[in-house]
């Protein structure tokens, strides 16, 4: 098998400290190396038979194309083995624990599944007329109605396919109700910890993003807030719990102020799961906030489905939501396609996405619904939070906790590279956790912790877990603090090492070259 990959790297083939000799296929045991498909690949092969085409006149006046396309042709078993080798060196929510702070990455059950691939659901087409999908209609209402129910809001946008989408539905209803009542105003205020995109899409709608700074306890700075609000801010993006894992206590504080100054409130609630049950974001004066069904409600996310962020509104920003929108009348349920006078989405800014959003993971999240109930919802949150103080229990003391002198943390716990010997940082600490067996918890964010390490455990992980992932971060940390070198060429056990992520990042090599190309373009 070859060991030369076009993208400019050979795989490592051990180093000299390796005790294991290398192997003639490059193979270690069940750990095969598996090249690019262009590599193995020959334009001959194929999986199918198919006849000999018919010849017909050519309408393409001379632009038709006289030589092979050169795709890589694989017969079917080889197909197979070559995508299950390389999904083999993924890392997956069903293959370990998945400490990524900030997106809550939970167990997907089963049951869910079961539930959106029944026919009736998993074979309904958008195009339908709306008699003969009724029930897929009335899924999308029942979700509807839990939504608003547990935020304590007016209204809810189902259709915005993601957290981003649903951040930017928000921000185009906040122009829409400033519009209507002819109040340009340019400026959207977000705290330093803010996830990047708000101000992505603050930007993204033509805003000017300010930022608002953190205390020393790490909450937003309601003083420095206050003084900057005014006339020209249309609102404020509040991550609530946010991104250092505190719930932002002066938030009623906040939403009085920036209504008193004419602004609306968006809340993102991608990290709703640590008070679902437990807090109605309604009660907080908070005017629009998406949900992450991919991140609250365990529909699959992270490569393995495509997400889910409706957004909940307001009174006074409900007449502006996105269309369509579902609506009951007697026992029929309606897609409202057009706009209708009335307070809910009377003067709709317009459409986010074609249909009515993912119908796959209403599906899903309804049944998580169903099957937890208000109670086991609110039981969620609570041992989502536990978790988290458990992990930040279990390792204060190996690794500097910034913020845990202001008390418990919510879902996640945070920690800094203070500490950890010269030349040492958080990158080694992710690095040695690969070789452990883990994917690395979110490093680098919030900004406003040095090397930050943010670990966010979820509700559906077990006390043994817990324990044993404690461990291992605990010894990589502590492999850290005492300087070991080896650390330093982590991960050793991976499909790959230590890549060079800056050139990565800086000079990608997107286009695959056949050997001889590539020597003669060097
Ligand atoms: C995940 C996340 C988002 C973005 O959600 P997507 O569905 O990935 O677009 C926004 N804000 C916070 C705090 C998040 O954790």
């Amino acid at each position: 098998m070859s060991s030369i990959n076009q993208s400019g790297w050979k795989p490592e083939m051990g180093s000299a400290s390796d005790s294991a000799p290398a192997t003639y296929t490059g193979n270690k045991a069940l750990m095969l190396e598996e090249a690019l498909i262009f590599e193995i690949g020959t334009a001959g092969t194929t999986g199918v038979d198919l006849a000999e085409a018919p010849k017909v006149a050519s309408r393409l006046g001379n632009l038709e194309r006289h030589r092979d396309i050169g795709l890589p042709g694989l017969s079917e078993p080889e197909t197979v083995r070559h995508y299950t080798r390389l999904s083999r060196q993924n890392y997956a929510i069903d293959l370990g624990f998945f400490p990524l702070g900030s997106c809550t990455m939970k167990h997907n059950p089963r049951l869910n599944e079961k539930v959106a691939r029944m026919a009736g659901f998993a074979d309904v087409h958008p195009l339908q007329p709306v008699e003969t999908v009724q029930g897929a209609l009335g899924v999308i209402h029942e979700l509807a109605h839990w939504l608003i129910t547990l935020t304590g809001m007016k209204a809810v946008a189902m259709s915005p396919k993601a957290g981003a989408h649903g951040e930017l539905c928000g921000i185009l209803a906040i122009r829409a109700a400033l519009t209507a009542r002819g109040d340009a105003r340019s400026v959207i205020l977000c705290p330093e910890s803010a996830h990047g995109t708000n101000p992505a899409t603050a930007a993204f709608a033509g805003y000017a993003v300010e930022n608002i700074p953190a205390t020393s306890e790490g909450r937003v700075d309601l003083a420095a807030l206050k003084a900057r609000l005014g006339p020209d801010v249309a609102g404020v993006m509040i991550t609530n719990p946010n991104t250092c894992g505190l719930f932002e206590r002066d938030m009623r504080d906040i939403s009085d102020a920036v209504h008193a100054a004419g602004g609306y409130v968006y809340c993102d609630g991608a990290n709703f799961n640590a008070i679902v049950g437990r807090v109605r974001p309604g009660d907080l004066g908070i005017d629009a906030m998406h949900i992450n069904l991919h991140k609250t409600f365990s529909t699959p996310h992270g490569g393995g489905g495509p997400g889910s962020g409706p957004v909940v509104l307001s009174a006074a920003l409900a007449p502006y939501a996105p269309l369509p929108f579902v609506d009951k009348d007697g026992d029929q349920y309606q897609l409202v396609e057009e706009e209708t006078a009335g307070e809910h989405h009377g003067s709709s800014f317009g459409r986010m996405v074609a249909f009515h959003g993912q119908m796959g993971m209403f599906t899903r999240a309804l049944a998580y619904i169903m099957s937890h109930g208000a109670d086991g919802l609110r039981q969620v949150a609570e041992d989502a939070v536990l978790n988290a103080n458990y992990i930040l229990r279990g390792l204060e003391d190996v690794l500097e906790a910034p913020f845990a002198h202001s008390g418990p943390c919510m879902h996640e716990a945070l920690f800094s590279d203070n500490g950890l010997a010269d030349g040492y940082s958080t990158l080694d600490i992710a690095k040695g956790l690969i070789d452990e067996g883990y994917h690395p918890m979110t490093v680098y964010f919030p900004l406003v912790v040095h090397g930050a390490m943010l670990i966010e455990p979820t509700e559906t992980e077990s006390k043994a877990t817990l324990h044993q992932f404690i461990g291992a971060l605990r010894s990589v940390a502590q492999r850290a603090k005492a300087g070991d070198p080896s650390l330093k060429s982590a991960p050793k056990y991976a499909p790959r090492r230590r890549l060079d992520e800056t050139q990565a990042a800086r000079k990608p090599v997107l286009v695959w070259r056949e050997p001889e190309h590539a020597v003669a373009a060097e």
